[in-house]
């Protein structure tokens, strides 16, 4: 285990690129928990919340004609592997590689195909969703691309921040330290053991903040859970 294993001690090269991909999938499950406990129920009906919390985005003037609304989730996002915030620099290609490696198996060969009709014009629009959605959600687990694990829209964003007000959410500069923490994994798969100790800090700060707005959000939600409750008897 690379965690017990103090930093230099690791070989420069695959050794490297092995540690970074045990830190990138620690991340990336802290990361997909925390998202999905606060934002599938709204991924779930994408247009219908666009609808109701963002009313002239153009997407909220469309309706399914067919298949699933993949939302953002479109076609090649999963191969994605740019860092957020950074130029378009992408983690290294031996890291990639071997996110690719773990996916095989997983996914099918092409996503599926959707409609919707945009009502005010009734042009219908189609596209194609990621080959890695399925009937309950994302089947990638922690090997997604990091736009997967970052991105959030903005009727999300605006939910998530009705429900903690002042907390500000993805998009801005550095949510929660995932940025930092994946220059630091790069810089990881590109040198090796020296930079093992440095991408272990980032990866915990990632997660006590992870932690910290997990129990503001879990605080919050339970109170208003119990307010309902109270309010329903
Ligand atoms: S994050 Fe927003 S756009 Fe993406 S699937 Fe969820 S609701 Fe839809
Ligand atoms: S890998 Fe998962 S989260 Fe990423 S686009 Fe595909 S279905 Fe969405």
């Amino acid at each position: 285990m690379y965690s017990e294993c103090p930093g230099g001690r690791l070989k420069r090269g695959a050794d490297g690129v092995e540690a970074a991909f045990d830190l990138y999938r620690d991340a990336a499950t802290a990361l997909t928990t925390f998202f999905c406990r606060f934002t599938s129920r709204s991924c779930a009906d994408c247009l219908g919340l666009y609808r109701i919390a963002l009313p002239e985005d153009p997407i909220a003037s469309h309706e399914l004609v067919e298949g699933i609304f993949p939302g953002c989730c479109q076609e090649g996002v999963a191969d994605d592997f740019r860092i957020p915030d950074s130029k378009g620099r992408s983690l290294p290609k031996p890291l990639v590689e071997r996110i690719s490696e773990g996916r095989v198996g997983l996914g099918s060969k092409e996503g599926s195909d959707y409609s919707v009709r945009d009502v005010r014009t009734g042009r219908i629009h189609k596209g194609r969703g990621c080959r890695h959605m399925t009937p309950g959600g994302c089947g990638l687990g922690p090997l997604k691309s990091p736009i997967c694990l970052h991105y959030l829209c903005d009727p999300v964003r605006q939910n998530l921040a009705a429900i903690v007000p002042g907390a500000s959410w993805p998009m801005e500069e550095d949510f929660l330290g995932f940025g930092a923490f994946l220059h630091s994994v790069a810089r990881l798969a590109d040198n090796g053991g020296p930079e093992f100790m440095a991408a272990r800090l980032a990866l915990e700060t990632l997660l006590t903040e992870i932690r910290g707005r997990d129990r503001e959000l879990a605080l919050k939600t339970e109170q208003d859970e119990k307010i309902k409750t109270c309010m329903e008897k």
